[in-house]
């Protein structure tokens, strides 16, 4: 049995960079001086900031937002969670009862904002009428879309300084992979663990799990006794990313340091590329940040209602 490389007790956990087998109290202690120094080391907030932490209700997202409760004094900030309802039913809805639940015991706001009261469907409805259409577009790619769109948006209105998500190693690796099979080279090094922006309607995002692997959040999740509840999103056979997220972990299995130099790879690329969001303007519709002259959730909103409309008229 392993044995925990400080106190010789029975270990919990192991960290592959640092070759060491840690207990639960030295685990704990090391996942959340890591969270701490990552915030310090890459200046992810200032004191007296409003952080706006965006929460889905899995465990990642609720780690982060515990921490965040937890060291809202010692790191000087406000903390508000953010989450945002796609109507997924016997999926979302449970995830944010749980949501609901820990933001009120850890004393946190919490706003949750919904794709129907904002865009006029839920993703159910949307992707139900795509379907019938023949499904020219993945439930993942308007859910990221308008998900992203959604979190801005009201980071915007709780006049928040930074946007923290719970993005992990795996997440970025995934990511890194995917835009590499798509060779899509602009967004292959873009953006890191934090993003700088050049748009006033964009609020900062930053990362705190960004050099954290999956498996050490679940295992820092699980001793805190954050549960979340064991439901899947039933789009995810939709997702490529799930295949690549498969993939990657039979992968880590035969070599534990595979992510890390994923990672460090998209780290180096970065290095030699902007990291600031370049070409940005303004949705001439909606006023927000956007690539082209109307953004990408003014046109899949107004798209999926177009259909929605066609099927409601047909009726
Ligand atoms: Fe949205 Fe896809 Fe995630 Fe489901 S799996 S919540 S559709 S991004």
């Amino acid at each position: 049995m392993p044995k925990c490389w400080v106190c010789g007790s029975r270990a919990v956990a192991r960290i592959p960079y640092l070759g060491l087998h840690l207990c639960e109290t030295h685990f704990s202690e090391y996942f959340e001086r890591r969270f701490l120094e990552t915030i310090e080391r890459m200046s992810m907030v200032r004191r007296g900031e409003r952080v706006a932490v965006a929460v889905s209700g899995g465990k990642d997202s609720l780690t982060l937002l515990y921490l965040f409760s937890k060291y809202r004094r010692k790191l000087g900030v406000e903390v508000i969670g953010i989450a945002v309802d796609e109507g997924i039913k016997w999926y979302r809805e449970l995830k944010l009862e749980a949501l609901e639940g820990y933001a009120k015991s850890w004393e946190v706001e919490l706003r949750i904002e919904s794709f129907k009261a904002r865009f006029g469907f839920t993703l159910d409805e949307a992707v139900k009428a795509l379907m019938e259409v023949g499904l020219v577009l993945k439930p993942c790619s308007i859910c990221g879309v308008l998900r992203r769109y959604l979190l801005n948006e009201t980071a915007l209105k709780v006049g928040a300084d930074k946007l923290a998500t719970a993005h992990n190693m795996d997440d970025e690796v995934q990511v890194f992979l995917m835009n590499l099979i798509r060779a899509n080279l602009g967004s292959l090094g873009r953006e890191g663990a934090t993003t700088r922006v050049v748009h006033k309607a964009l609020v900062p995002r930053v990362k705190p799990f960004y050099f954290t692997r999956e498996k050490e959040v679940a295992a820092y999740a699980l001793l805190q006794g954050i549960k979340s509840p064991i439901v899947e999103c039933p789009y995810v056979v939709y997702s490529a990313r799930h295949v690549i997220r498969r993939w990657l972990n039979v992968v880590e299995m035969e070599d534990e340091h595979a992510k890390y130099r994923i990672l460090a790879l998209k780290e180096l690329l970065s290095s030699t590329s902007s990291r600031v969001w370049e070409g940005l303007t303004t949705c001439q519709v909606c006023g927000m940040p956007s690539s082209q002259s109307i953004c990408r959730a003014c046109l899949l909103s107004s798209y999926v209602r177009s259909i929605l409309g066609q099927r409601h008229n047909s009726f």
